[in-house]
C-alpha cells in the first residue's frame, strides 16, 4: 500500500533579491530558469503520484516568493496537483508583485488563503530589511486581493528589529489590523548565520536586547488579544475559525511532502531534504534520479521529543503522559503560572511561552 500524504509544501526559490536577514534558500532566476524549475517540479509531482497516495488536504506554496511566477507556470503547477480534496490552498505572496490578472488566475486555481510577507508598517524599516515594498503597497495589496474574493489574509511581520522601538512595533502592528487580516504571524527576527543581519550583529554594529523583545512580545499578545485574535502557537494568531490548517499539521507532527530544491519531506517513518541547488535539482528530476539528502529515521524518541517541543508552542499543548515521569517539574511550573494542565494536557501560559525553549529542554 502507498504512504499517505495529505499535506504538501512546495518551495519557489525565487525572489526579486535576496534580503539580507533571509536564510532560505532562494535565488534571482531568470524566466528560463523558473520554466525549466516549473517542468521539474511538474515532473516531481508527477512521481510522487506513482509513488504516495497524495490525498491532499492542504497545499502549501512558499518560498521564496512564489507570487513572483507568471500566470501561465503558476496554472502549470496547479494542475499537476491532485487537488480534489485540498480544504486550504495557501500562497505566499509579497507586496506589489500582485497583479489583478494573477489574483484572478490564483483564485480560479483553487487557491483560498493568502499569507503576506509584509514584515514592517515602517518605511525606514522595510528598507533596513531590503524589501522591495512601501507601507502603502500592503494595504493596496489587502484591497486588490479583498475585491479578488480572497477572504482569508495573512499578514506576516517581523519585531525585535535592530534599534527598534516600542512605539514603532506599535504602529506596525495597528497598521496591520487596519488592513483587516484574519491570521497573523509575528515573529522575532532571529540572526541566522550566513546572512549580512548577523555580520553585522558578530562585528557588534547591532546588538540584541532580551528585554526589549519580550515587551514586544506581550504588546504583541495584548494588541492582538484585544482585536479578537488568539494566539494558537507562540507566533501565530488568528480570528476564530482562521488556524492555519497546514501549519497545524507540521506542529501536531503528521507527515508532509515537501516539493522543489531545498524542502523537507517527513513520511511514513522518515526525514529528508530535497537537493538544495535549483540547476542540480533540475538535472537530476531530468535523469530520473534519487532527490534526497539528510535523511533521518524518525526513532519513538525523535518523535517523542519533536511532540514536545512542538506541541508546547500550541494553544493545544502536549499531553501529560507523553512528558514521563516529571510530576514534580509539572506541578512547579503550574505554581509558577508558566503552565495550566487541562483535560490531561499541558499547555504554556503567555508567561510560560516567552521561556518555552529552556520549558522544553525539561522534558526533553
Ligand atoms: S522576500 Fe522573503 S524569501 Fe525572499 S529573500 Fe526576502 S525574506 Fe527571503
Amino acid at each position: 500500500m502507498l504512504p499517505l500524504v495529505r499535506h504538501l509544501y512546495l518551495h519557489v526559490p525565487f525572489c526579486a533579491k535576496v534580503c539580507p536577514y533571509c536564510a532560505f534558500y532562494v535565488h534571482g532566476g531568470s524566466a528560463g530558469l523558473q520554466r525549466r524549475y516549473v517542468a521539474a517540479v511538474c515532473k516531481e509531482i508527477q512521481r510522487a503520484r506513482s509513488r504516495y497516495k497524495l490525498d491532499l488536504q492542504t497545499v502549501y506554496f512558499g518560498g521564496g516568493t512564489p507570487s513572483m511566477l507568471s500566470v501561465d507556470l503558476f496554472v502549470a503547477i496547479a494542475q499537476a496537483l491532485p487537488s480534489n480534496q485540498v480544504v486550504e490552498f495557501t500562497l505566499e505572496v509579497n507586496p506589489a508583485t500582485v497583479t489583478r490578472a494573477k489574483a484572478d488566475a490564483w483564485k480560479a486555481a483553487g487557491v483560498n488563503r493568502i499569507s503576506l510577507g509584509a514584515q514592517s508598517f515602517d518605511a525606514d524599516y522595510l528598507k533596513l530589511l531590503g524589501r522591495q515594498h512601501v507601507p502603502e503597497d500592503i494595504s493596496e495589496t489587502v484591497r486588490h486581493l479583498r475585491e479578488t474574493g480572497f477572504e482569508n489574509i495573512n499578514i506576516d511581520l517581523m519585531y525585535s528589529l535592530p534599534m527598534m522601538p516600542e512605539e514603532t512595533w506599535e504602529r506596525t502592528l495597528k497598521a496591520a489590523l487596519d488592513c483587516g487580516p484574519n491570521h497573523v504571524s509575528a515573529y522575532a527576527l532571529t540572526y541566522e548565520e550566513d546572512t549580512p543581519f548577523y555580520e553585522k550583529l558578530k562585528r557588534g554594529a547591532w546588538k540584541t536586547d532580551e528585554e526589549r523583545e519580550i515587551r514586544m512580545f506581550n504588546i504583541t499578545y495584548d494588541l492582538l488579544r484585544e482585536a479578537g485574535f488568539d494566539a494558537y502557537e507562540v507566533s501565530n494568531f488568528a480570528r476564530p475559525g482562521f488556524e492555519s490548517i497546514h501549519n497545524l499539521s507540521y506542529w501536531r507532527g503528521e507527515d508532509y511532502l515537501g516539493i522543489g530544491p531545498s524542502p523537507c519531506s517527513t513520511v511514513a517513518g522518515q526525514r529528508w531534504k530535497n537537493f538544495e541547488d535549483t540547476e542540480a535539482y533540475i538535472v537530476r528530476i531530468d535523469r530520473e534520479e534519487c532527490l534526497r539528502t539528510e535523511i533521518e529515521n524518525l526513532t519513538p524518541e525523535i518523535r517523542r521529543r519533536e511532540k514536545i517541543m512542538l506541541g508546547l508552542r500550541t494553544r493545544e499543548g502536549v499531553e501529560i503522559d507523553c512528558l514521563g515521569d516529571q510530576g514534580d517539574e509539572i506541578c512547579q511550573l503550574v505554581r509558577d503560572k508558566l503552565a495550566v494542565v487541562r483535560d490531561g494536557r499541558l499547555t504554556l501560559t503567555q508567561r510560560g511561552r516567552i521561556v518555552a525553549d529552556s520549558i522544553t529542554e525539561m522534558f526533553c
